[in-house]
């Protein structure tokens, strides 16, 4: 049985060429990228342009790109570099964030609160969108940080953060802004120069870019200093010490440049041949749409949870009425389907998704919700055979409950 991954916000499968690039650093080219030798110089060469490619990403420059293990550690740099250095001066500050940030923004939001910081959590209304106005009655003369993410990971809902981070900068040009964009990178363009001009901290993480696991990157603006949370070497400008990961950064860099191509791709239809892979993003959005629309019309009592106006093009939570999650998750699974009800991190988990709450969704509403999730390489064929398969175990849980 071919097996169809619908679980892509968890982690994307590494592309070919992005393993290719990264196979020779592991061997022949393995030396210290501090080390004065050649080979330090060359593997040096190597995490440069993975650096450069990272940056043309996000339309910024080379230096301000950190390389980190990932979308939690860039997360919590962002905040807790930001924030450690008010507790040690003792002065008062207020960190605004919303009730939908991944537990890597929401579990360093509480630390540092129980630390001292003043944390506000902004409510979403029942779209899942963060409304200007709530930040607007949030804001404080104490107000050092705003965290809000730019694409949901559980419903794909994409936040205003261009229009938050003008209505904070022209509250006081002194508050920064840091934006979660894991769910986000690859999938939208992402201007710090232009839309996000605002922004003064973004995160990435390689996983869910089609690069390994383990690998990521924070921007840091120029001008921007935050405390580092590790200590040790310069690496990295003294903002994250530590040999750093060559094969994983050369892999984050030629995934970085494969984005870009995806992202720029002519917008075409899909193409006709079925086992044909995503290679923009309308054909992504296309396939999801298709997916969708055909769930909503096979089964009833199906409802999409967060506004389908603002969306990651692969993203989709939908709540089966009468449904429990986790039960259609193992029917699914048997079948060869890999979805999920939430982060990676809570399946398996019996609390109901702090997103889907947040919303206003009760928690047996919450517990009868699944994301699905494409990848670059899901296929209108596979999307046709989940189309037979979802609708006839929803049909089948429903009798037997
Ligand atoms: N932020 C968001 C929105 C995520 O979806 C994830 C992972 O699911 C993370 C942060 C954490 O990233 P990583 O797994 O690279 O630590």
């Amino acid at each position: 049985m071919q097996r169809i991954y619908l679980d892509a916000n968890a982690t994307t499968p590494v592309l070919p060429a992005v393993v290719e690039a990264m196979l020779p650093y592991f061997t022949e080219c393995s030396g210290n990228p501090s080390s004065a030798h050649l080979a330090g110089q060359r593997t040096r060469a190597a995490v440069e342009r993975a650096r450069a490619a990272v940056a043309s990403l996000l339309h910024c420059a080379a230096k301000e790109i950190v390389f980190t293990s990932g979308g939690t550690e860039s997360d919590n740099l962002a905040l807790t570099g930001i924030l450690q250095p008010f507790l040690d001066h003792n002065e008062p500050a207020h960190l605004i964030t919303t009730q939908i940030e991944h537990h890597a923004v929401l579990y360093a939001a509480e630390a540092l609160e129980k630390r001292g910081i003043r944390v506000t959590y902004l409510a979403p209304n029942r779209g899942g969108l963060i409304e200007p106005a709530a930040l607007e009655a949030a804001l404080t003369p104490e107000t050092k940080l705003i965290s809000v993410m730019l694409a949901n990971n559980e419903t794909g809902v994409i936040q205003p953060v261009g229009k938050l981070a003008r209505i904070a900068k022209a509250y006081n040009p002194a508050i920064l802004v840091h934006t979660d964009a894991v769910q986000a990178a690859g999938k939208l363009p992402l201007d710090t120069a232009g839309e996000f001009k605002n922004i003064d901290l973004l995160s990435i993480s390689g996983h869910k870019m089609y690069a390994p696991q383990g690998t990521g990157a924070l921007f840091i603006r120029s001008g921007v200093h935050l405390m580092p949370l590790q200590y040790g070497g310069p690496q990295e400008r003294q903002r994250r010490a530590g040999t750093e990961n060559v094969p994983g950064i050369v892999a984050l860099g030629r995934a970085a440049e494969l984005a870009q191509e995806f992202l720029h791709q002519a917008l075409e239809p899909h193409s006709s041949q079925p086992t044909a892979h995503s290679s923009n993003i309308a054909s992504l959005s296309g396939l999801r749409d298709s997916l969708e629309q055909g769930l909503l019309a096979a089964i009833p009592g199906t409802h999409i949870n967060g506004s389908t106006a603002h969306r990651a093009p692969n993203t989709t939570n939908i709540r089966f009425e009468g449904i429990d999650a986790e039960s259609l998750l193992i029917a699914l699974d048997m079948q060869g389907i890999a979805a999920s009800f939430g982060a990676a991190c809570q399946s398996g988990a019996t609390e109901p998704s702090h997103v889907l709450l947040a919303m206003g969704l009760t928690p047996a509403e919450a517990r009868s919700s699944l994301r699905l999730s494409l990848s670059r390489h899901t296929t209108a064929e596979e999307i046709d055979r989940a189309l037979q398969i979802i609708p006839a175990a929803v049909a089948r849980l429903r009798k037997l409950a």
